[in-house]
């Protein structure tokens, strides 16, 4: 696992040394590193719906904010992006596909906050564009969601056509007002140390949760 503290802020996410994070036993050794018993989970199901941490079992969901301090969130991933919104008084965790990105999940998150100049954005291990080929029915979708496509998002080779989910995110956030973007992402196809979807890691799950302390 990595654990990045900026300020206030912690972030942590797993690796594939860590376990599958699907297994609440695992999820406890890693919690417990951090002094945590438990970490609040959405019911993750490709929305863009976005709850307070309080309603996390109400309703299926794809993100949950707190204000309240040294309450981790999280999400469990395997090549979707998890994105993490703060401006050191409410904390949003994001779990973001293409449905749930193309569908404004971030843009709901980001209307959570009222300075958009002080939230700064995360975007954790997830599948990137040296790996991550889309076919043709995918651009179908990009055209119903109104994703125009160019060079970033979009490129073309010999085996067909990888995409960019996290350009998609960072031009998504900046149009909503947030310009402190940091991509940590590394790619979890062509990484050895992630659980990949599109590798046929089908019920493994990275976890990766934030928290906000006092001081
Ligand atoms: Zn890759």
């Amino acid at each position: 696992m990595k654990h990045i503290s900026i300020g206030k802020l912690h972030i942590v996410y797993t690796e594939k040394s860590d376990g599958n994070m699907r297994d609440t036993e695992n999820r406890k050794k890693v919690l417990h590193a951090f002094g945590f018993e438990s970490v609040y989970l959405p019911k993750q199901k490709h929305t863009n719906n976005i709850l307070p941490v309080e309603e996390h079992n109400k309703k299926d969901a794809d993100g949950l904010y707190t204000d309240k301090k040294n309450t981790p969130i999280g999400v469990l991933t395997a090549d979707c992006m998890p994105v993490i919104l703060t401006d050191s008084k409410t904390i949003v965790v994001i779990h973001a596909g293409w449905k749930g990105l193309f569908e404004g999940i971030l843009e709901k998150g980001v209307d959570l906050f009222k300075n958009k100049n002080n939230v700064f954005c995360f975007i954790g291990p997830s599948a990137k564009d040296c790996c991550y080929y889309v076919k043709e029915d995918f651009l179908e979708n990009t055209k119903k969601y109104g994703i125009k496509l160019n060079k970033r998002y979009l490129k073309r080779d010999k085996e067909g056509f990888r995409f960019s989910l996290q350009e998609v995110a960072k031009d998504k956030l900046k149009n909503k007002g947030v310009n402190h973007i940091v991509d940590f992402s590394k790619c979890t196809i062509c990484s050895e140390d992630f659980f990949s979807y599109r590798n046929g890691d089908f019920n493994e799950r990275i976890l990766t949760f934030a928290w906000l302390t006092e001081v």
